[in-house]
């Protein structure tokens, strides 16, 4: 018995160690920056903050790679940011070879494979746009299934209030994330400002907090917001990859954890 308080105890004093903290439980934000890939306003000042990210590049663009190789060489999660149709939309904005609610079953598998290999590192993948695409379970079952194949887990964006991608991916068994707070969505540093409050708001519910940003127009805000905030969430809570978040492999069918 006394041992096992020992060990317990012991075990604690690690943890608290390796989080900065004095025992209090902490708390997890997962900060998510989407649209790497195309030389984005502020790639570098986003892969040079103080914490791990989990970076999200669009694949078959000019600097996928060359972005991919930099977030995993600084040791933060690497995910497609897969572009898929939108209700509403320029097709400009969605890229090459992105997933269209017209294409066939084999086009669809086709450029999920190819899209998952142009991006080094790969652990899991997300969408970029898709309001109609992850609405659509046709489409959701295929883009899934590849991602079951292949080991990687999805992260919803929830850029639309109909997705079926919580449904179709516990009965594909694909480990599941969703977004909590889009942080950029409005391009000023007052909007960021408020939304890393809406976080903060979030991890007064809930153990832990996923958030999403962007590079690009927002980039250079975006960064300049979280550097900003990053010490005052020291005794809080920590920043985590998605990949910490995922609940622990069991040998079982993931289906059922990922019902949530
Ligand atoms: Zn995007």
């Amino acid at each position: 018995m006394a041992l096992i308080v020992i060990v317990a105890a012991a075990g604690a004093a690690h943890a608290s160690a390796a989080q900065g903290d004095s025992g209090a439980q902490q708390r997890r934000i997962a900060v998510v920056i989407d649209d790497f890939g195309n030389n984005m306003k502020g790639t570098a000042q986003m892969l040079d903050l103080p914490i791990k990210l989990t970076v999200a590049v669009m694949p078959f663009l000019p600097s996928t790679r060359k972005d991919a190789e930099a977030a995993y060489r600084k040791g933060h999660d690497v995910i497609v940011h897969l572009p898929m149709e939108p209700v509403r939309g320029k097709a400009s904005w969605l890229g090459p070879n992105a997933i269209l609610t017209s294409l066939t079953d084999e086009e669809i598998r086709k450029r999920v494979e190819m899209a998952i290999a142009d991006v080094p590192h790969a652990v899991g993948m997300n969408n970029h746009m898709g309001s109609k695409a992850t609405a659509d379970e046709r489409i959701m079952r295929i883009v899934l299934q590849v991602c079951k194949e292949k080991g990687l887990f999805f992260l919803d964006s929830r850029t639309s209030y109909k997705s079926v991608i919580p449904k179709v991916a516990a009965e594909v068994g694909v480990p599941l994330l969703r977004n909590d707070v889009f942080l950029d969505d409005v391009y000023t540093t007052r909007h960021v400002s408020k939304q890393i409050e809406v976080i903060r708001q979030h991890l007064g519910k809930h153990d832990s907090c996923v958030t999403i940003g962007h590079v690009g127009p927002s980039g250079l805000i975006t960064s300049g917001a979280l550097r900003g905030a990053i010490p005052g969430f020291a005794r809080s809570a920590s920043f985590v990859k998605l990949t910490q978040l995922l609940p622990p492999p069991t040998g079982l069918d993931y289906a059922g954890e990922t019902q949530k």
